[in-house]
């Protein structure tokens, strides 16, 4: 609770949030609120507020308040767990001015509760680029032109594998697929999930980056901005009535329909695949899902079940190698 006074820290603590008139929100998650109650502690003459959370979002939200409210007192994060870890949040965004204020929108394109983080694109990495002078000032701008967020998304995402200067995510898919071809052999092919998405798809992922920017610049705000959240890459799911986001536009093809013709087999037995008459098996091929049998899980075809063993530790190889 707050309680006002200028001697004794204040605490809020996430799971217990205080409910009182004068806060009244419709921001839906704990972690957007806190920051308002942070400042409004401070405004009521409170010198040191200690914030109990360990939630990222929360930590890249006090920053991002610190800074552009010019608060100056002393504002501390503090772990739930027993040893305790303590962030200075005035101190750490001293530190850390240049690369503030395009942090909300950075973390939010890189992977959160809301949107999907890519395989072997850490936390890390991510800071990196924006330590060199990238910038996000576009994402999370409710106003702005969604081409100019696309694109500064596109360019950015791009620097974080290492590529410049490219006009679509596919190119940048492209690039990083020849690049980790090197001397592999057709029968070694890199993995899909170790590829930067294709255009189509990070599309998607950024519209959510960008509603969910345009929610946590809005926290000290009663409400958060109106969004038609089924414009900006969320589906109406009919069963359960949650929604459930867009993968890739309905209007969209999987993949040209040569390639489909060409490396997908229709197989629908209840044993699919098993045999010579399968198109993927006679071609020592795995299936995937462009076949029918992705439908009913039952493929037997014997590279099908070799190739998802090996994307499976091949992602775990990628988490590994992260934020190291
Ligand atoms: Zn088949
Ligand atoms: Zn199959």
């Amino acid at each position: 609770m707050i309680t006002g006074s200028s001697d004794i820290p204040v605490e809020i603590h996430r799971n217990n949030i205080m409910d009182r008139v004068d806060l009244r929100t419709t921001h839906e998650e704990a972690d957007v609120i806190i920051p308002r109650q942070v400042v409004q502690a401070i405004e009521e003459g409170a010198v040191c507020v200690r914030v109990i959370c360990d939630h990222t979002d929360v930590f890249v939200l006090l920053l991002h308040v610190y800074l552009t409210m010019n608060l100056t007192c002393t504002v501390l994060m503090e772990s739930t767990s027993a040893d305790r870890t303590i962030v200075d949040i005035g101190a750490t965004t001293q530190k850390n001015k240049a690369i503030i204020p395009s942090l909300l929108a950075a973390h939010a394109l890189s992977g959160c509760d809301t949107v999907a983080r890519l395989t072997g694109i850490g936390k890390i990495k991510v800071i990196k680029q924006l330590e060199k002078g990238l910038h996000l000032d576009h994402l999370g701008v409710k106003d702005a032109s969604f081409d100019l967020v696309l694109s500064e998304a596109t360019s950015f995402i791009a620097a974080c594998y290492g590529r410049y200067n490219k006009a679509s995510m596919s190119d940048v898919r492209y690039e990083v697929w020849l690049s980790k071809l090197g001397k592999k052999n057709i029968r070694n092919m890199p993995k899909l999930q170790a590829l930067p998405p294709t255009t189509e798809s990070f599309l998607e992922n950024v519209k959510r980056a960008h509603l969910q920017t345009c929610i946590w610049k809005a926290t000290l705000e009663q409400d958060p901005p109106t969004f038609n959240v089924l414009e900006f890459g969320w589906k109406k799911e009919v069963v359960g009535k949650v929604l459930s986001p867009v993968l890739i536009a309905d209007d969209k093809p999987l993949a040209p329909a040569s390639v489909l013709k060409l490396v997908s087999c229709g197989c629908s037995s209840d044993q699919p695949c098993g045999t010579a008459r399968c198109r993927c098996y006679s071609a020592h091929l795995p299936c995937t899902m462009f076949c029918s049998c992705h439908q009913t899980c039952n493929c037997a075809n014997r590279l099908t079940k070799e190739a998802d063993t090996n994307s499976d530790s091949e992602a775990e190889d990628c988490d590994s190698n992260d934020e190291t």
